[in-house]
């Protein structure tokens, strides 16, 4: 069989790893990224020497191969942490979960989310999800105590839509759902066990998460940095680079956003172009901070649903590990979502979460901070609507029948995390053997 021209666009962790993956299977690919350097969402920055990530980026992983895989990589530059998350609520500071660690909230806080957990336990609703917007989900499951005090506000701040519009197409564990002992254990003291999927992380000893990539880059062939991709031709089977010049391809892997692909490809079918349209997602603002003051907190990061404040999240660098900060010093990351639907004033938004930061005593004053970076992250989550499903599917039918595989959290436009971008560099690499 004649060799196959491959091409990758985008030397995010998915484009990486289906190049780290074809390549081990000897199959030839050449990888284009727009940007100077390699890593995508999972680039870091050193400014006056901090180490800043791209937002918060902690590894977690549910499989050996994951696992393995970037062991493999990154030896002994890993190191294993025990998750401290917070909530600032009524208040109070209660550890992660909400629904599982009760205690310490005001008293009548607790007795509403707790008579509204048993009411909704009694009704024993079946928890399948799928028929369920995002709304009836938390109703049926924590009850409307839980839903009032947390879920509501926090994942209407989050998603910027109204969890009424939002399917469950996404939960796949993310949300905690703990039994009515352990519920009504975490109103008497903490929880002992630890919830979710992110009860534990894995970070960099150094360097910050852009070791990751850079260590997947260093073993792959034919990665050419700088290389804007301007055009995609369907018939011809080619892509055009911004600099000058087009490529052949036989398979196209793509881990472009799906909303920029319009941009790409002229003369898209109407019911195609509609579907595109249909794609809705939140964008995230992140600043991160330097600071001089030293935190005896040892906490990870803190969850904020309050509408009346600006971010949703605020995390701490320096627990992820000390190399990232200057002796001494702390940092912070701060995340605001923001979306067509509920926009921000981009102007002021800096001097808002400062504000907003010194409200909640995080930091003291503005002198504090030494150095700042900030990072608008336009595709921050897609957004599961009722639309999602359809208009993805018809997309992906599209790119498909064209030899275009879009993967990756923007390109197959799912909630995916590291480790599901490095599993789909594997799958890609098998769906393209099969195929061959
Ligand atoms: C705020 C936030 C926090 C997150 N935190 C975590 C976390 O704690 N843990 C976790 O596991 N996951 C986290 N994630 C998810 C994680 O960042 C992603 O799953 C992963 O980085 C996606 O990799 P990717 O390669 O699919 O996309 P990207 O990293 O976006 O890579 C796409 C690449 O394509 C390039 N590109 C785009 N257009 C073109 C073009 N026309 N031509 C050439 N190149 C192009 C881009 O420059 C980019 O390098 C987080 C995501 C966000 C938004």
């Amino acid at each position: 069989m004649a060799k196959k021209r491959i091409l990758i666009l985008g030397a995010g962790l998915a484009g990486l790893s289906a190049a780290w993956h074809l390549q081990k299977k000897g199959f030839d690919c050449q990888v284009f990224e727009k940007e100077s350097a390699v890593g995508g969402l999972c680039r870091s920055k050193k400014i006056g020497g901090f180490t800043f990530d791209c937002d918060g980026h902690l590894l977690h992983f549910k499989h050996h191969y994951t696992f393995d895989l970037v062991k493999n990589l990154l030896g002994s530059n890993l190191v294993k942490h025990q998750r401290s998350a917070w909530i600032y609520s009524s208040g109070k500071l209660s550890h992660y979960p909400f629904q599982a660690n009760l205690y310490g909230l005001p008293k009548s806080v607790i007795q509403d989310c707790l008579l509204g957990f048993i009411q909704a336990y009694n009704h024993n609703y079946k928890k399948t999800h799928n028929r369920y917007s995002f709304y009836e989900w938390i109703m049926r499951t924590f009850g409307r105590g839980i839903a009032r005090h947390f879920m509501i506000p926090y994942n209407t701040k989050f998603w910027t839509y109204s969890p009424k519009e939002l399917t469950c197409e996404w939960l796949d564990g993310f949300i905690p759902a703990p039994s009515l002992k352990e519920v009504i254990n975490g109103t008497i003291e903490p929880n002992k066990r630890q919830f979710g999927y992110n009860a534990t992380f894995w970070y960099p000893k150094k360097g910050g998460i852009n070791q990751l990539p850079l260590a997947l880059a260093s073993q792959v062939k034919n990665l050419h940095a700088n290389c804007q991709i301007s055009k995609i031709d369907l018939v011809k089977k080619q892509i055009s680079l911004a600099s000058g010049g087009n490529e052949k391809f036989d398979f196209l892997i793509s881990t472009v956003p799906l909303p920029e692909i319009p941009g790409l490809i002229s003369d898209l079918p109407k019911q195609v172009e509609e579907s595109f349209k249909r794609l809705k997602w939140n964008s995230i603002y992140n600043l991160n901070l330097g600071l001089k003051k030293i935190d005896p907190a040892r906490r990870h990061w803190v969850y904020f649903p309050q509408p009346e404040l600006s971010f949703f999240r605020v995390g701490f660098f320096h627990n992820f590990s000390s190399s990232l900060v200057p002796a001494g010093k702390n940092s912070l990351y701060v995340e605001v979502a923001y979306s067509k639907n509920k926009p921000i004033d981009k102007s002021r938004i800096v001097a808002q979460s400062i504000k907003d930061l010194k409200k909640m005593h995080i930091i003291r004053t503005q002198d504090e901070v030494l150095v700042q970076d900030v990072n608008d992250i336009k595709y921050g989550y897609p957004v599961y609507d009722s639309n999602y499903c359809l208009a993805r599917g018809k997309i992906a039918k599209f790119l498909m029948k064209h030899s275009i595989i879009s993967c990756g959290r923007y390109g197959s436009w799912r909630y995916m995390s590291m480790e599901d971008v490095l599993l789909e560099g594997r799958s890609v690499t098998e769906e393209i053997m099969g195929i061959r």
